[in-house]
């Protein structure tokens, strides 16, 4: 590649400002303060406070969920699903193309993690391969919502019927999304929505657990405040897991929009879909009409041959634009130091997620992005590869500038 042309594109599609993959929508400040002056009024800063109280109630709602426990952030809560479940030893089948903390819960649980391969089409636990991991010692499947993208839910179920398993979603990504018209969040024993700052509703940190049975939520209530059940009696060894007001009163304004937030990101989703339908080595993961999406996150998968550069070159190129992508998931949690020893962790076993890691490249998305920056990132896709012209060089200068 000319260095000059490269240069003439970057003089001409720069952005001034940093274009990060996700941006969170924040209410007013003044607001904000109002209902943080009730926080002052009453002095109760944590422990189910009255905002605490009205935020589970509205989220329950606005989720199609009959009970959910907030948690401090979305980790927690599923360390703790764990536990209130009573699993307490053996192996859980789960999926290696997610974020570190669906596995390392496991690990901090002291059960085994036994990796399965992912879909080609969902990117989710690969139903066909699940019952070939099953073992006397298997307790229960964690399967993860990737990009909100629901799991293989009914043969899940079948599956973990069948076996005596229970069934657990890591649905961090999945807040607000209906599968055939029903709240993903009512399937499984129990799921976990993350309110991270990266994820589609926030409450700065923090996350919730939906447990199917109101036993369970007595439960996970009990474990994450101590196992304290009254003031003289603990009766189990819990944690802390509670939610603050402060992360309440974020949540409860930030419901308000979050039916809007939706709403501005599937016209970015839209656009995305549009501009990039026609790129060769561009793949846009298709999503199955029974699914009402979030649009929490926009993958596409680079095919290095089509495309004339592989996935890294693309995110390299597109951070001297002032583009910030994310390989998510880039490795595979079975590539960790911690689990890539386990039998199950070995990539020839998991075929499909190893291409799907390397190919995988999540591009900006959020409400407040402007229509110009989604255009941006459109023509950037486009024109990068025919300006690299298959050269290895640029590949290696642009990984150089980076680091
Ligand atoms: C964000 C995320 C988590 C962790 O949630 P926190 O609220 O940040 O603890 C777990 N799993 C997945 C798939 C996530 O994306």
């Amino acid at each position: 590649m000319s260095p000059k042309v490269l240069d003439d594109l970057i003089a001409h599609y720069r952005l001034s400002s940093p274009l990060y993959v996700t941006r969170p929508t924040l209410p007013s400040l003044d607001e904000y303060a109002g209902l943080l002056e009730g926080v002052w009024e009453r002095q109760w800063l944590t422990n189910e406070g009255e905002l605490h109280q009205r935020l589970e109630r509205e989220l329950c709602e606005f989720l199609g969920v009959e009970h959910l426990n907030l948690f401090c952030n979305g980790t927690i809560a599923l360390l703790v699903a764990l536990q209130a479940l009573g699993i307490d030893e053996g192996e859980v089948i789960t999926t290696p193309f997610t974020f570190p903390a669906t596995v390392h819960v496991l690990d901090w649980n002291r059960l085994v993690p036994v990796f399965c391969d992912i879909d080609p089409v969902t990117f989710n636990l690969y139903v066909d391969r699940i019952e070939e991991s099953i073992t006397p010692n298997t307790r229960a499947i964690l399967g993860v919502h990737v990009y909100g993208n629901p799991c293989d839910v009914e043969r899940i179920q079948e599956i973990a019927d069948r076996h005596g398993l229970y069934v657990i979603y890591d649905a961090a990504h999945a807040f607000g999304v209906q599968y055939k018209g029903r709240p993903i969040l009512q399937y499984g024993d129990m799921s976990m929505v993350s309110f991270h700052a990266t994820k589609l509703f926030t409450t700065g940190e923090g996350g919730a657990l939906a447990p199917k049975s109101a036993e369970h939520y007595a439960r996970v209530n009990l474990l994450k405040n101590f196992g304290i059940a009254g003031e003289e009696s603990v009766i189990g060894p819990g944690i802390n897991g509670k939610m603050n007001e402060f992360q309440a009163a974020l949540g409860l304004l930030c419901l308000k929009s979050v039916d809007e937030e939706i709403v501005r990101r599937r016209e970015v989703a839209r656009m995305y879909g549009e501009g990039l339908k026609n790129v060769s080595g561009v793949e846009i993961p298709c999503v199955s009409p029974d699914v009402e999406r979030n649009c929490a996150y926009f993958p596409v998968l680079i095919h290095e041959r089509e495309y004339g550069m592989d996935r890294d070159g693309l995110y390299s190129l597109l951070k001297r634009f002032n583009v910030y992508a994310r390989k998510y998931f880039y490795p595979l949690c079975s590539r960790y130091t911690s689990y890539r020893n386990l039998p199950s962790a070995s990539p020839d076993r998991l075929p499909v997620g190893e291409r799907v890691a390397k190919e995988v490249l999540c591009l900006p998305i959020y409400g407040k992005m402007e229509k110009h920056e989604a255009a941006t990132v459109i023509e950037l896709v486009r024109q990068l590869p025919q300006v690299v012209g298959g050269s290895s060089m640029c590949g290696g200068k642009a990984a150089t500038a980076d680091t």
